[in-house]
C-alpha cells in the first residue's frame, strides 16, 4: 500500500519506518528544507550546530531505544551518570544532586530522594511519599484521572504543600512541558514520576552524539529509502482534497518557486504535522466531526532555545542541569555532553527559556541579555566579576508553537491515531499515547499509526502486524 505522510518530524519518520517494516510504501512530505520538525538543527557559517531544542533522552523511552536499535545506531546515545542535578537559586553557584544508586526500582529513586537533604525536608519527603501512594497502587488509570488538576492543585490536595512545587517541580514541569506547576496538568508529572519509579534506569539521561537531524533523522530516512519509500523536503501540504463521501482523494502540495501545485495520491493518508498546522488545514466537511472538533482544545506552547559560545570553559559537568530559575528551564554545557560539539577549551551552553509567552516576541538581544543576567546566579564565578567570561557568539531559536500545552483537562482532546475517516490517520506527539509531548511520544505515535493502518486493511495481513507488535508499542488505553 502507498501511504502519503505530511510532516517529517519524528512521528512522520517513525510512521514511515514501521510502514516499511510492514511491507508498505510510504512517501513523506515535509514543508521545510530540514528534517526533524521540533528536533531540527542547522549548521552556521562557522560549522557549529544550533538546534530547535536541547534534547535529553531517558532510559524510560522504550520505543525510541528500540528504534535506535533497529537502525543499528544505539551507540549514538551518550549515557550520563545516573543523577539529576538542580541549581540552588538561594545559594548561587551551588548544585544539589539526586544520585540514583544502581539498585532495583523503586528503591533506587527512593534512596536518591532520602539522601538529598538540600531540596526536601524530611516532612516533605514523607508527605510526598504518602501522596504518591494512589499513583503507585492504582497506576496509569489514577494518573489519567488526575488530569483535572494542575500539579500545584494536586500537591495541595495530597497535603504535600506548595513549597515542593516551587522547590523541585518547577524544574520538572518546565523541562517536560515548558510551563509552570500551577499551569501544568498533574497527569504529566505523575506519568513521568511513575515511569521513573517503575524502571530501574527510567530516569537515566542520555544525549545524542551530534545533531538530531544528521545523527537521528537521516538514518531513519536512509532506512525508508532503502525499503522503497521516499522522503521529500520542500513539499508543503496545501490542501487535503476530499472525495464526495468525505474520504481523502489526494494531497495537494503547494508548488514552490513558481512551480505549479502538485497532486499526490495514495491508498492511505497521514497527518504527522503539528496540531496547529493540521487545525488550519482541516477540510470544511470534517470540522463538525467530534474527533477533529476536539483539536480546538489543543494548542502549541511557545519555547525558546538559546546557544551561547564563550571564550573559556565554564564547567566540566557532563549532564543536564535543571536551573530552577524563573526564566530558564534546563541547560547543558554541550561542549561536555555531546561528542560532535565537544571543545576542551570553550563552553557552549544550550539553554531552554520557558515559559516563553512573554519573551517570544522580544528581540534576540533582549533575550540574550536576560539570560546573561541569569547566568550570574547559575555560574557566579564566571560572570558579574572583574574578568567575566566573554560571549563570543549566540543563536536564538524561537518556536512560537511547539508541543501541545499540557494544561489540566487536555487529555480528553488528544485524538487517537485512527480517525473516523477510513483512509486518514493522525500521528504526532500530541495524539493519544502515554508518553506526552516528547520524542518518545512522537516515535510511539508513529508506530501506533502504522499499526492502525495495518489493522484497517481488509485481511489485516497477520504477519505484517506481528512485525510491528513485537516492538513495545503501548498506548494509554492499554497501559
Ligand atoms: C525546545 C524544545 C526542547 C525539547 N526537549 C525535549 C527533550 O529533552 N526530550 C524529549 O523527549 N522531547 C523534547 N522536546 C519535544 C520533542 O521535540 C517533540 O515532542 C517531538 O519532536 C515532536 O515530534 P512530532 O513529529 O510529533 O512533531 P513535529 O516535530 O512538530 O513535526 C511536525 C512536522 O510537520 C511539518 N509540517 C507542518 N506543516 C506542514 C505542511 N503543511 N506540510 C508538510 N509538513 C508540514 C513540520 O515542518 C514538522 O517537520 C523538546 C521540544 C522543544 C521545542
Amino acid at each position: 500500500m502507498r501511504v502519503a505522510i505530511a510532516g517529517a518530524g519524528l512521528a512522520g519518520l517513525s510512521c514511515a519506518k514501521y510502514l516499511i517494516d510492514a511491507g508498505h510504501t510510504p512517501i513523506v512530505l515535509e514543508r521545510r528544507d530540514v528534517l526533524g520538525g521540533l528536533v531540527a538543527a542547522w549548521k552556521d557559517s562557522d560549522g557549529d550546530w544550533y538546534e530547535t531544542g536541547l534534547h535529553a533522552f531517558f532510559g524510560a523511552y522504550p520505543n525510541m531505544l528500540q528504534l535506535l536499535k533497529e537502525l543499528g545506531i544505539q551507540d549514538r546515545l551518550q549515557w550520563k551518570e545516573h543523577t539529576l542535578i538542580f541549581n540552588q537559586p538561594e545559594k548561587p553557584g551551588t548544585l544539589s544532586r539526586f544520585d540514583v544508586p544502581d539498585i532495583p526500582s523503586p528503591f533506587n529513586i527512593i534512596a536518591s530522594i532520602l539522601r538529598n537533604n538540600d531540596m526536601l525536608t524530611w516532612e516533605q519527603k514523607i508527605r510526598f511519599a504518602i501522596g504518591l501512594l494512589p499513583a503507585i497502587v492504582r497506576g496509569q488509570k489514577y494518573v489519567e484521572e488526575m488530569d483535572k488538576y494542575s500539579f500545584a492543585e494536586w500537591l495541595k490536595r495530597q497535603g504535600i504543600g506548595e513549597r515542593v512545587a516551587s522547590d523541585v517541580f518547577i524544574a520538572a514541569s518546565k523541562a517536560l512541558t515548558f510551563i509552570n506547576p500551577d499551569e501544568v496538568s498533574s497527569t504529566i508529572l505523575l506519568t513521568a514520576l511513575n515511569r521513573f519509579l517503575q524502571e530501574r534506569y527510567g530516569s537515566k539521561i542520555a544525549f545524542l552524539d551530534g545533531s538530531p537531524t544528521e545523527r537521528l533523522c537521516q538514518p531513519i530516512v536512509d532506512y525508508i529509502t532503502a525499503g522503497g519509500g521516499q522522503v521529500r523536503l520542500n513539499a508543503p501540504l496545501k490542501q487535503i482534497v476530499l472525495n464526495p463521501d468525505g474520504t481523502v482523494k489526494e494531497f495537494l502540495l503547494r508548488g514552490l518557486n513558481g512551480e505549479p501545485d502538485e497532486v499526490v495520491t495514495a491508498d492511505f493518508y497521514v497527518s504527522a504535522m503539528s496540531v496547529d498546522a493540521l487545525k488550519v488545514m482541516l477540510p470544511e466537511p470534517w470540522q463538525q466531526i467530534d474527533c477533529f472538533q476536539k483539536l480546538e482544545g489543543l494548542e502549541g506552547v511557545p519555547v525558546i532555545n538559546l546557544h551561547l559560545w564563550f571564550d573559556r570553559k565554564l564547567t566540566d559537568i557532563d549532564q543536564l542541569l535543571f536551573s530552577r530559575s524563573p526564566l530558564l528551564s534546563v541547560y547543558a554545557d554541550m561542549s561536555n555532553t555531546c561528542r560532535e560539539y565537544a571543545n576542551p577549551d570553550r563552553s557552549m551552553l544550550e539553554l531552554v527559556l520557558a515559559p516563553a509567552k512573554d519573551w517570544i516576541s522580544k528581540s534576540d538581544e533582549e533575550i540574550i541579555a536576560a539570560t546573561m543576567t541569569e547566568l550570574e546566579k547559575l555560574l557566579p564565578e564566571h560572570f558579574g566579576q572583574e574578568n567575566p567570561a566573554k560571549l563570543l557568539k549566540s543563536h536564538v531559536v524561537k518556536t512560537p508553537r511547539s508541543v501541545y500545552k499540557a494544561t489540566p483537562g487536555r487529555q480528553q482532546y488528544r485524538p487517537p491515531q485512527k480517525t473516523p475517516i477510513a483512509n486518514f490517520f493522525l500521528s504526532g506527539s500530541y495524539t493519544m499515547q502515554r508518553y506526552l509531548g516528547s520524542m518518545e511520544g512522537a516515535v510511539l505515535s508513529g508506530k501506533l499509526t502504522a499499526q492502525a493502518i495495518c489493522e484497517s486493511l481488509p485481511e489485516a495481513s497477520a504477519s505484517n502486524l506481528q512485525t510491528l507488535t513485537r516492538t513495545p508499542a503501548t498506548n494509554a488505553a492499554t497501559a
